[in-house]
């Protein structure tokens, strides 16, 4: 390939390259993923507060179990005393009373733990509803990923073809050339070399002088735009 042929074939692949780049940064499951991803840290940080929640209504049904079964206990023991046959009528009286007041604790016990059962209830479900949602960002994850990889196995093959052809492409260039259009490239992000259709380079578009232009045809088909500095090739070159 003549040099300069091979310069502005560079060019076009690099150029493709960074399109197929900028491609697979904006495709749609990256940007759903990065969105999953915060859905998933969000839920994560209520899951650990619907958890505590959960674990705190369990031990409160657990206490009002343990108080309701002590108070129980506490009432067969009375409940012993007052039908034991050497029990008096002083005694009686003092174990009824107990015992009225036992059936006052328990109905409270009782009254409480129906409210504690539902907290505990509702903590549960906000806890399952969590942990579905969780499952089902997972399982979207996992299909966005996979579909990620489908689309874009499209672009990494055309990337994989591009990247042999550049190979072949620098090869035709000599070292000087080639480190003339890396710097070029750095500092015009990507957009080295421009060519000369007619009297104007076709990046910067600025016109000629006539003798800045009598000069350029005369020189190296491979030559420096005196106005951007970029590569300019000088032959005519059909788009
Ligand atoms: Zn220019």
């Amino acid at each position: 390939m003549i040099e300069y042929e091979a310069l502005l074939r560079l060019q076009d692949i690099d150029l493709q390259l960074m399109r197929y780049s900028r491609q697979l940064k904006a495709m749609p499951q990256q940007k759903k993923i990065a969105a999953l991803d915060a859905a998933k840290r969000k839920l994560a940080g209520q899951l650990t507060k619907i958890v505590g929640q959960r674990k705190d209504a369990e031990i409160d049904v657990a206490d009002s179990e343990a108080e309701h079964a002590h108070l129980l206990e506490v009432r067969e023991e009375v409940r012993a005393k007052l039908n034991a046959s050497e029990t008096g009528y002083r005694e009686i009286s003092s174990f009824e009373a107990q015992l009225t007041s036992l059936a006052k604790k328990l109905e409270k016990v009782e009254f409480r733990h129906t409210d504690k059962m539902a907290a505990l209830e509702k903590a549960q479900k906000a806890e399952k509803n969590a942990r579905d949602l969780e499952a089902k960002l997972d399982e979207e994850r996992v299909a966005l990923e996979a579909s990620f990889k489908q689309d874009s196995a499209d672009i990494m093959a055309e990337v994989r073809k591009l990247a042999a052809e550049r190979k072949q492409v620098v090869a035709d260039l000599d070292g000087e050339t080639l480190a003339a259009y890396e710097r070029a490239a750095k500092r015009f992000d990507g957009l080295a070399v421009e060519r000369l259709h007619g009297n104007v380079p076709s990046v910067c578009r600025v016109k000629l002088q006539p003798g800045l232009y009598g000069d350029l045809k005369k020189g190296p088909s491979i030559a420096e735009c005196p106005y951007c500095h970029r590569m300019l090739v000088t032959e005519e070159v059909a788009e």
